[in-house]
């Protein structure tokens, strides 16, 4: 199975979305902050990310999601800075808007995704990609056109503009996305984002419309789906029994979801006396249980304690 992306290319489809992107860009509203800075003359919003994306690493990683990892590890890119402000960030050096890293030209991320495959990549895993979409959307167009061909995944918090979601049908192969929080309340103390919840819920599903539940080759790689996370929090601070429900009743019962276990306080979660609580296995095994009785399949069945954010 081919990446989408590579007829959209030749196309010349590749190229249009990439100048809407652009043009979204000129008044910012590429995510539901919609911040309106024109990101082509470098002002900068929530994001704090201009014209030209940062990426704090890239390398081949071992911890993510076996589908992903495959022989050769997932090729991850992991761009500076978010539009979440979430305050247990387990990768807050990167995510924090305030740390400048290293900027990278189109021409300089298209070689990154070409070193990566090169290198023996599975996919390129573009992780917190919702600030930087027209960014990754032009480096693409090059490094497609000279010989990019492994699957690409769109590792989002889901904190994603429907209509930003729908550039990028025929262009993203895997979405990998996180379900943060059910409620509003919790979204806007530890988030800064009310509205996440409902953009999260519409965001997975028009996802799930893209690109249909997972898809694996003959050797178990993933070649193409949704695959969700969901990071149970302490104090239930995530609502993870009403995400449950969402995903069987609004998806297919075969949809990949990872139920994870690896909260840690990390951040500024050690200024909330609430976010400084382990969670109990127990809690977690019984939320597998659950998923299992609302007739979910497909769980991510990995060890406890696997820690995936470890590069
Ligand atoms: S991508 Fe950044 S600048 Fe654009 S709307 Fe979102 S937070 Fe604001």
């Amino acid at each position: 199975m081919k990446p989408l992306y590579l007829e959209t290319m030749h196309s010349g489809l590749l190229e249009k979305k990439t100048r809407q992107a652009e043009n979204i860009a000129g008044k910012c509203a590429l995510c539901p902050r919609k911040c309106g800075v024109n990101r082509l003359e470098d002002e900068t919003g929530f994001c704090n990310t201009g014209r030209l994306s940062q990426v704090a690493s890239y390398n081949l990683h071992f911890g993510e999601e076996a589908p992903l990892v495959g022989s050769g590890g997932s090729g991850t890119v992991f761009f500076a800075h978010c539009n979440l402000g979430c305050v247990f960030c387990q990768n807050y050096d990167i995510s924090d808007n305030q740390t400048r890293h290293q900027q990278v030209t189109p021409e300089q991320l298209a070689g990154i995704f070409l070193d990566l495959q090169a290198s023996g990549a599975e996919n390129i895993n573009l992780v917190t990609p919702s600030h930087v979409v027209f960014q990754f959307l032009e480096s693409l167009d090059i490094a497609a056109g000279k010989g990019l061909n492994i699957p690409l995944v769109y590792n989002t918090g889901s904190y994603d503009e429907p209509d930003t979601l729908d550039l990028l049908e025929g262009v993203v192969d895997i979405y990998l996305a996180d379900s943060k929080f059910f409620n509003s309340k919790e979204a806007e103390k530890y988030a800064q984002a009310p509205d996440y919840p409902e953009k999260a819920r519409e965001g997975i599903l028009k996802m799930h419309q893209q690109v249909g539940s997972l898809v694996v080759d003959d050797q178990g790689r993933a070649v193409r789906g949704l695959m969700i996370r969901h990071l149970v929090m302490p104090s239930d601070l995530a609502g993870s029994e009403k995400w449950l429900e969402f995903f069987a009743s609004q998806l297919p019962a075969d949809t990949y979801i990872n139920i994870m276990d690896q909260y840690r306080p990390a951040g500024k979660a050690f200024s909330y006396p609430e976010l400084q609580a382990h969670v109990p296995g127990s809690v977690v095994a019984e939320l597998k249980k659950k998923a299992r009785e609302l007739g979910l399949t497909r769980l991510d069945e990995r060890a406890s304690g696997f820690f995936r954010l470890m590069f």
